[in-house]
């Protein structure tokens, strides 16, 4: 039986290490905030902001709420952005997305100072992960490379295959394995043979977006296999991008869907927070 990676086991213990590095600051007198913007009332959208405004609870971190209505101008939304850009009381700003279609959501990513870019976006962000600099890194990404070290599994020197290439996901996630000397191929749309590219990994990641779309023929017997996806099946339970039960038994390590990817993007973000005042 493969080894279950337990997201949710790791998320706790980060929050933990979190939230006495955050009472230590405190001690200091540092205080940290993060701004939460949400526009508009998506419901996916209020879960998730509700999450991370419990989770800044927790851990001690103060989290400043504007709820903005849907029709919220481009302009209202920069102009806020830029506010809080200023506030020396304000460390992290945090947009939530999606936005209404009538907001460019590049513009406002790229309006949020680099210094307070907890989300990791902002063009400078990934720029700097590019070329090995410090700056915040996109939290999914930074997660998984979290779980992976956490759980022992050794990124140096294997083959790495991502599946996707999206600015929140698969690209960052490409860019951290380099970083930690895995050989990275990143696959898309357009990849041939993905199933041929796929078995030669020893640490697969797929964020591809589809429901269970890989099965067992994907797998090399004995890989780790990180599962990035989070859907709804038809009756209407989590489920992840990997098939589960027809890849697990071929699997050396495996993350569920709940419970594997999904909480360490919260504790990375908080992680961010943290690191944003010092
Ligand atoms: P996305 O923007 O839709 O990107 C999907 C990627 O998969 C694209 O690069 C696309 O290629 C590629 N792709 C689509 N069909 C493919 C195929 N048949 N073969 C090979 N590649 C294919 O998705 P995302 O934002 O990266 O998210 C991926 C998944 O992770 C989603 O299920 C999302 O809900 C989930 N997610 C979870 C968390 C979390 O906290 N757990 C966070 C973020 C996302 P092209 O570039 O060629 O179109």
């Amino acid at each position: 039986m493969a080894q279950l990676i337990d997201g949710k086991a790791v998320s706790a213990q980060i929050k933990e290490e979190l939230k006495e590095k955050t009472a230590k600051k405190k001690e200091q007198g540092v205080e940290i905030s993060l701004a939460v913007i949400q526009v508009g009332n998506d419901p996916a959208s209020s879960v998730y902001v509700n999450n991370k405004k419990k989770a800044c609870e927790y851990i001690g971190i103060n989290s400043i709420a504007y709820e903005l209505p849907e029709e919220t101008t481009e302009k209202e939304l920069i102009d806020l952005v830029e506010e809080l850009n200023e506030r020396k009381d304000v460390n992290g700003i945090l947009v939530q997305l999606p936005l209404p279609p009538h907001i460019d959501e590049d513009k406002i990513i790229k309006t949020i100072s680099p210094k307070k870019d907890v989300d990791g976006f902002h063009p400078q962000s990934v720029g700097a992960l590019c070329i090995g600099q410090p700056g915040f890194v996109s939290c999914t990404p930074a997660g998984i490379i979290e779980l992976l070290k956490r759980n022992h599994i050794e990124i140096e020197g294997k083959e790495c295959v991502v599946i996707g290439r999206s600015n929140i996901v698969g690209k960052p996630m490409a860019l951290l394995l380099l970083r930690e000397n895995g050989t990275v191929t990143v696959t898309h749309s357009k990849t041939k043979n993905l199933k041929e590219i796929c078995r030669r990994a020893d640490i697969l990641i797929v964020a591809i977006g589809k429901p269970r779309f890989i099965t067992e023929e994907y797998v090399k017997e004995g890989a780790v296999v990180i599962d990035v996806g989070i859907h709804r099946n038809e009756n209407n339970k989590l489920c992840g991008d990997v098939d589960f039960e027809s890849v697990e038994p071929h699997c050396s390590a495996i993350t569920p869907v709940p419970g594997g990817v999904g909480p360490m993007t919260i504790a990375m973000l908080m992680n961010n927070c943290v690191e944003s005042v010092d």
